[in-house]
């Protein structure tokens, strides 16, 4: 007899609270039944659980600090609310995010602009009162030139180009800086220089600390040139985590690699190698998907960067740095926030099997919907229990392999292109839920191809230990936290 072994699975890590909503009887299908599928679900408690954390880092370590929610890891008004409500800053990169956070209430004193901005956005900009983080020396000249006498625009200089840093498209690179010192000098009256920031794209902690040694090399150079810098803005990319089951994880990557190259069941969709290089019978490379595999949390991630010695500070910390040179510590996390803090719910229209056998589960969702632009997600969606009344739940078959295919008329449209185990093979009208889709998977990407419209957002919270959802934009925070559980 051959020993049957359990089929790889990717399984999610759930918040308690979102746990509990999906496993409330009826709850999911409900909100499906009001206000239509597919349906995304954010959860503000989670945004406040989290933000919880990284303060709770924070207040241990600092005196001043400063917090800039970065709006556009996702659209959610329930989110910005949120934040608003902490007293929290926001970070936006577009007019429409700045009239967002206006409208949900921001000062321009807790406003930030980042991201590349036109002329136009420029002009919109000065005189705003909003603090502007400029991304190169064009911008810093065009502020020069348009800002009034005296109107003392706050601004600050993303860096990039750190030695040994990948070249990033953002930023000022370190070695046009004597040409940024040159005109913030010249315009001190109408550039109010509040000091350096960076953002990495990366989430290497060696990165990070070497940003922040060259900001504070810049920072005492800024003092040299007369100005007088007060922030140290160390930017976002503070990383989630998405499984459950690390050991989990890498079995299935384990399988999937093994699947390349033709051992054991085929795994991939259309000849997909996920960033894989195949060559002399092996598999090289970073796999796209990278990022599923974290399990450093986000607190875990700044606390370590903030505990950090600096061999060129004598080794003192980070934190102890940034608290004797008197720089508030400002940071702009997008995901770290909205981490477990949205799901989306899709039906399953039809399932079909394909002329290779595969099985296609067909959802009423696209993968653009619950899918970073170029990645693979690589956590398992989560089926459902029929509800109790369902005429077409499918009997128990058993673990079934299947990829999951979206509504577009495109070959391209599959949500998943690796296989998925699924506990039984659904049919049609059952609801599988996308675990973790706040940050960037479900709407940076987002288009209405084919005349879809985008699915609605319905914002839960729990009160008393029942569920309240409504839409996203009518999301009001309650005046006093609610301790989530
Ligand atoms: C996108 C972005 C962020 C947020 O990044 P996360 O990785 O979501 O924390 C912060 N700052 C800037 C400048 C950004 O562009």
């Amino acid at each position: 007899m051959t020993e049957v072994s359990a089929p790889p699975i990717l399984p999610a890590y759930l918040h308690p609270l979102v746990r509990a909503f999906l496993d409330a009887p009826g709850a999911v299908e409900d909100a499906l039944l009001q206000y239509g599928s597919p349906a995304h679900l954010v959860f503000p408690q989670v945004f406040d659980a989290n933000l919880h954390r990284l303060q709770g880092v924070l207040e241990q370590r600092l005196t001043g600090f400063r917090i800039c929610y970065a709006h556009k890891v996702n659209q959610s008004r329930a989110f910005v609310r949120t934040a608003e409500r902490a007293g929290l800053a926001i970070d936006v990169a577009s007019e429409a995010e700045l009239a967002g956070a206006v409208g949900a209430g921001f000062g321009p004193a807790r406003i930030e602009v980042t991201g590349p901005k036109g002329e136009g956005f420029l002009r919109t900009l000065i005189g705003s009162g909003a603090t502007i983080n400029v991304d190169n020396l064009w911008e810093l000249r065009r502020l020069a030139e348009l800002g009034a006498d005296n109107a003392g625009v706050p601004v600050l200089l993303r860096v990039s180009g750190f030695p040994g840093t990948p070249v990033s498209r953002f930023g000022v690179p370190v070695r046009q800086l004597g040409e940024a010192f040159e005109i913030l000098a010249a315009y001190r009256d109408r550039i109010d220089f509040r000091g350096f920031a960076f953002h990495l794209d990366s989430g290497e902690p060696v990165e990070r600390v070497r940003a922040v040694e060259n900001c504070l090399a810049l920072t005492e150079l800024a003092y040299e040139h007369g100005l007088a810098p007060t922030v140290l803005n160390i930017g976002g990319g503070f990383r989630q985590v998405f499984t459950a089951d690390p050991e989990a994880f890498d079995a299935y990557v384990i399988a999937l690699r093994e699947s390349l190259l033709g051992r054991g069941e085929p795994m991939a969709w259309g000849g997909n190698t996920f960033g894989y290089h195949l060559d002399g019978g092996a598999v090289h490379g970073t796999p796209v998907f990278h990022k599923y595999a974290n399990t450093v949390p986000a607190d875990r991630m700044l606390a370590d960067l903030l505990d950090t010695g600096l061999e060129t500070h004598g080794g003192r910390t980070v934190a102890r740095i940034a608290d004797e040179n008197l720089l508030e510590l400002w940071l702009e996390p997008g995901k770290a926030l909205v981490d477990h803090a949205g799901i989306t719910a899709a039906r399953v229209e039809f399932v079909k099997e394909t002329a290779d056998g595969s099985i296609l589960v067909n959802l009423d969702v696209s993968r653009d919907t619950v899918t970073p632009a170029d990645q693979e997600v690589m956590v398992d969606p989560i089926l459902l229990a029929p509800a109790a009344n369902s005429a077409t739940a499918t009997a128990d078959s058993g673990p079934a392999g299947v990829f999951l295919a979206g509504r577009l008329c495109l070959e391209r449209d599959l949500i998943t292109n690796h296989k998925v185990w699924l506990p039984r093979r659904p049919g049609p009208g059952d609801v599988i839920v996308f675990p973790n889709t706040a940050a960037y998977h479900m709407d940076l990407s987002a288009a209405t191809a084919s005349m879809h419209p985008l699915p609605p957002k319905l914002a839960v919270t729990q009160h008393d230990g029942s569920f309240q959802v409504c839409r996203d934009h009518d999301y009001e925070p309650a005046p006093e936290r609610h301790e989530v559980q």
